[in-house]
């Protein structure tokens, strides 16, 4: 059968399509890294200019051009770059979209060979001889089609990245019949992965038969490259899998191994937990749960998590000191000595501690109410709570409750949670390492209660003492006695502690020092033990009282003496850092801290006292406020305005502070012509104003104890007759001009004290008070006694009282 590419003319089985020589002149199109076959159809956008003028040059004459491959990359190619063997193309369509470029669709017509090129000034041309294929036997040639067909599929069938379309594609090709148009088309195909110099190769391959054989190779060769490929691919899986496979095994055979007792490692591991279980002497339920756990440990496989957890319980199940417990000794005399020798004053706690001491002694149980200290910060309240343990011969742990706003934190979360730990309370107590500790809880007015649940009930249960004895932490899951524990709480303001807790303490206050405790806290305990803990001794260092003195005027503001302690600090560093760096202690030489040179060590003074005013003023009377920080006075100012009877108040007065204005005011119009006192007409009101301003913004301003102040001032300024300036008052006003008590009297008195004011006016409900303060405060001021206005007005006023600086007859001179 014949072929349909074998024509008539073929001599000796042999056909060549076209054997005239034909030869022409063309315009060459440089193609750069690409070769263009016949068979091929192929769009081309040109945008350099040269090649531009030549397409519209073929476009012109005949459509016909010569497109060869540039040999090395060069933007103008010269004859000498580029390879003589091309393609015949013909320009089958053309867009030009008026911007300089041009886009053609060229079709491969047949390879040539140039002959000559030829150079004119416009552009490249050359002549060309159109070289027909050489087929070849035919026989030879369908048995190489056959070949390359079959390599094909087998490279398209192991080749998963071909596209679907490509399989079509390829389909089509294998149908096309004749020879030197499938090798083309197969090119095509191909030329994805192959380089434009093997494509130039393939083009320049006249004879059929050898451009099938080289594509066979071609085809071949990416086989190979592919199996490679895959062989590599399956080394690297199998290196993946033989690791697993290893790491199974060896699971297998540890858990083979440690069924039979064999794994010396993993059963010391837990032959040593199950000893440790049986002498940490816990309870009877607590022992038998951790076996039990135990048991379950030794089922799993030692690197899972779940064992991981069991281990981590069975650990603190261990850990707990179910059966260590101090020897409790309480010698009052001997807690006595403690108590003194490590704190300075506080003599009301002192006395209260041992009397709770002695209690528990006679009762011999600890069935009694938790002690709470409550008071501003750095007053002693931890420091008391050491010394109770150090007299009771008790271990001391401490847990802050500030912020604590879920019972889990108190009780612990269950076993099931993810990272689940016992409550602080448990954790506490292995801290503590003994059933019977100390343990201080911190700030019990900072907890908080949320959804998550009532600390506080949960607190409520560990002070409890017909409850504690079998705590249940929800992570132990397992009762803890902790009814040998004595808990000791600390807080500052007590208004904020729950009631039901409120309830079951023993409330000690510690309200705050005075200046001269302060000196001696810091003289008798806290230089001493600063200069210690910074490495120096009294040999190199010393502070003079007057030193200790600025430190806690200009440099603290506080009831306790946390700031002057860290200042105290600060300047034995600094000192000890002078030593070092100047040698001092070669030279034999001694640092002293005085008032002067405190300055040099801690920089500008940081707070200042407010002042008392220096001369009598209309509208000003002089307050004495409690700070947290201590006491402060407070100068309030008072002043009339045409108006039409308003009340105006200035400087950030909280709303007790301005209730108790308005009381004032009020109380003072009720008395208008009532009281030959205040000396004002009745209709004065509808038309004045009245405006009262507190300033200093350092000073917290609320609370009712302003209220005879701010009545002091306002009369003042509408009588206008001066108040006093060596006055300072404090006391709550009623409508009828009752004197009511206050708080914070021991700091009042000091901040008067400081601001060298000589004469208190305080209500006479306070008087019992003044027991408080040290003696040697209360015989440098004179307190005067008052039960109503009126009285603290004939004291204040000037002119009122026709004879105000002799004291009254309430006045005391302690
Ligand atoms: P709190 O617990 O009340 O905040 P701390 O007990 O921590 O205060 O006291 C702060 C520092 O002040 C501690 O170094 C403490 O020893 C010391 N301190 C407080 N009060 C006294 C005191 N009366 N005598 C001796 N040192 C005291």
């Amino acid at each position: 059968m014949k072929q349909p590419w074998q024509t008539g003319q073929s001599k000796n089985n042999k056909v060549s399509q076209n054997n005239k020589i034909n030869t022409r002149i063309l315009p060459i199109l440089p193609l750069p890294e690409q070769v263009m076959f016949p068979n091929m159809i192929r769009p081309y956008l040109i945008v350099r200019e040269k090649s531009v003028e030549i397409i519209k040059y073929a476009i012109a004459n005949n459509q016909e051009l010569l497109l060869l491959t540039i040999k090395q990359n060069v933007s103008d190619p010269k004859p000498e770059n580029l390879y003589e063997i091309g393609t015949l193309g013909r320009i089958m369509q053309s867009v030009d979209p008026q911007d300089g470029s041009i886009k053609v669709f060229i079709s491969g017509i047949s390879r040539v060979r140039v002959i000559k090129f030829l150079e004119d000034d416009q552009f490249l041309k050359a002549l060309v001889e159109i070289l027909p294929d050489e087929i070849g036997d035919v026989v030879d040639i369908q048995a190489l089609i056959n070949r390359l067909v079959a390599t094909l599929r087998q490279y398209l069938s192991s080749n998963k990245g071909f596209p679907p379309e490509s399989y079509e594609e390829f389909e089509s090709v294998f149908n096309q019949k004749d020879p030197s148009k499938l090798t083309d088309v197969v090119v095509k195909h191909l030329s994805l992965f192959l380089d434009y110099q093997t494509q130039q190769q393939l083009l320049e391959l006249f004879n059929v038969k050898e451009r099938l054989t080289k594509l066979i190779e071609i085809v071949r060769a990416q086989i190979h490259i592919q199996n490679i490929e895959k062989e590599i691919e399956g080394d690297l899986q199998n290196q993946v899998s033989k690791q697993q496979e290893e790491f199974y095994l060896n699971e297998r055979l540890k858990a083979i191994q440690r069924r039979l007792g064999r794994d010396p490692q993993a059963m010391g591991d837990e032959d040593e937990l199950k000893e440790k279980i049986l002498k940490a002497k816990m309870s009877k339920d607590a022992e038998e749960k951790a076996l039990r756990e135990w048991e379950r440990l030794k089922q799993m496989p030692g690197m899972s998590a779940e064992a991981s957890v069991i281990r981590n319980y069975i650990e603190w199940l261990i850990s707990m000191p179910w059966a260590i417990a101090t020897d409790n000794k309480i010698d009052i005399e001997e807690a006595e000595k403690i108590l003194h020798e490590d704190h300075y004053g506080l003599e009301r706690p002192k006395d209260r501690i041992l009397e709770y001491l002695a209690v528990l002694k006679l009762v011999d149980k600890l069935k009694g109410p938790i002690l709470c200290f409550m008071g501003p910060p750095g007053v002693g309240k931890t420091s008391l709570a050491k010394s109770i343990a150090r007299a009771t011969g008790r271990n001391f742990v401490r847990m802050s409750l500030g912020g604590v706003r879920d019972e889990a934190e108190i009780r612990g979360h269950r076993r099931t949670y993810i990272g689940s730990m016992p409550g602080r309370i448990i954790q506490g107590i292995r801290r503590a390492k003994s059933r019977n500790p100390l343990f201080l809880l911190d700030e019990i007015d900072k907890m908080g209660m949320d959804y998550r649940g009532d600390p506080a009930a949960a607190l409520l249960e560990v002070l409890d003492p017909e409850q504690n004895h079998a705590f249940n932490d929800h992570y132990l899951d397992m009762d803890f006695d902790l009814s040998e524990v004595l808990f000791v709480t600390t807080g500052n303001y007590l208004q904020a502690v729950p009631m039901p807790l409120r309830d079951r303490m023993e409330v000690i206050e510690l309200p705050g020092y005075i200046e001269y405790e302060k000196e001696k806290i810091a003289e008798l305990f806290l230089v001493p033990k600063q200069i210690k803990a910074n490495g120096l001794n009294s040999g190199l260092i010393t502070f003079t009282n007057t030193a200790v003195r600025t430190i806690i005027r200009e440099y603290t503001r506080e009831s306790g003496v946390r700031n002057l302690e860290r200042e105290i600090a600060s300047i034995c560093r600094k000192a000890a850092k002078k030593f070092v760096k100047e040698q001092l202690t070669e030279k034999g030489k001694k640092v002293n801290i005085s008032s002067r040179n405190v300055k040099d060590y801690l920089g500008i003074p940081r707070f200042s006292h407010n002042k008392a005013e220096e001369k009598d003023q209309i509208g000003v009377a002089t307050g004495l406020a409690y700070t947290e920080t201590g006491g402060d006075i407070l100068a309030i100012e008072a002043t009339t305005m045409e108006g039409n009877g308003k009340l105006e108040l200035t400087g950030k007065l909280g709303d007790i502070m301005q209730e108790s204005a308005k009381a004032a005011l009020s109380y003072i119009r009720s008395k208008t012509n009532d009281l030959s006192l205040i000396d004002i007409s009745k209709d004065f009101y509808s038309k004045h104003d009245i405006h009262i301003h507190v300033p200093e913004g350092a000073v917290p301003k609320d609370g009712p104890s302003a209220g005879i102040t701010m009545a002091t001032a306002m009369v003042s300024a509408l009588t206008q007759k001066p108040v006093r300036s060596d006055i300072a008052m404090t006391g709550e006003i009623t409508l009828r001009g009752r004197v009511l008590p206050i708080g914070g009297l021991k700091e009042k008195v000091l901040a008067a004290l400081r601001a060298n004011i000589s004469n208190i006016i305080i209500p006479r409900e306070n008087e019992k008070d003044l027991s408080e303060i040290p003696t040697e405060i209360k015989n440098k001021l004179s307190f005067h006694f008052v039960d109503n206005m009126d009285e603290v007005l004939a004291l204040a006023i000037r002119q009122i009282s026709t004879d105000t600086n002799k004291p009254s007859a309430n006045d005391v001179k302690q």
